[in-house]
């Protein structure tokens, strides 16, 4: 089983996940915890390349190549063969956040966003997407407040990140089968009781 993680800056992905993590290893399942751009060793070296380029570095086609590019060596050395193993894989981020990103925010085409998921994932796709969904102003304060928080992206202007949350509202809307909703203001326990009871329905745990 496949589940991802996704959400804008400072939604409390990291707590969540954590929290996923303990509880699947509590039902004795094996779980492979992991994340995007990275997971891999190839992965996390093109993370650093779009982390910690300078911001305007890189334009977004060539952003979302390199994001696309960390994805399939990801999947190839880390993800397809857990999951060939029968582990759990719970990812900090995938595809949507391509789409809300690089789509939303940067103005990309999503026509052309599918075609290169089309050639880089087949029809590879998450069994569960968790979105945790926040006002931009509370997720950029928190993010904020967190040390060593990633200045290139939250230094982007409010605008962008109204976008990119968008983004991933449509595309829960689009796919209401696989993306669940959950409400990140919420008190971080509250959020994870929804969560894990999002996680059981769907899986029969
Ligand atoms: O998951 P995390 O917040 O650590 O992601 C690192 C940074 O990469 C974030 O600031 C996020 O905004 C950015 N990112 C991006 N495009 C993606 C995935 C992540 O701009 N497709
Ligand atoms: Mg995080």
């Amino acid at each position: 089983r496949f589940i991802t993680i996704e959400g804008g800056e400072g939604a409390g992905k990291t707590t969540q996940i954590e929290a996923l993590c303990r509880y699947l290893e509590s039902q004795h399942l094996s779980v492979l915890r992991t994340r995007e751009p990275g997971g891999s060793e190839g992965a996390e070296e093109i993370r650093r390349l779009i982390v910690e380029g300078a911001s305007g570095r890189w334009d977004a086609e060539t952003e979302a190549l390199l994001v696309l590019a960390a994805r399939r060596d990801h999947l190839r050395s880390l993800v397809w063969p857990a999951l060939s193993n029968d582990s759990w894989v719970v990812c900090d981020r995938f595809s949507d956040s391509t789409y809300a990103y690089q789509g939303y925010g940067h103005g990309l085409s999503l026509k052309e966003l599918d075609q290169l998921h089309a050639f880089t994932l087949g029809d590879f796709q998450p069994d569960l997407t968790l979105l945790i969904d926040l006002p931009v102003e509370d997720g950029l304060r928190r993010a904020r407040a967190r040390k060593g928080h990633e200045i290139r992206f939250e230094s982007m202007d409010t605008a962008f990140h109204e976008r990119v949350r968008q983004g991933f509202l449509e595309r829960a809307q689009q796919n209401p089968a696989r993306i669940t909703i959950l409400d990140g203001a919420q008190p971080a326990e509250l959020v994870t009781r929804t969560m894990l009871r999002a996680v059981s329905d769907m899986f029969g745990l």
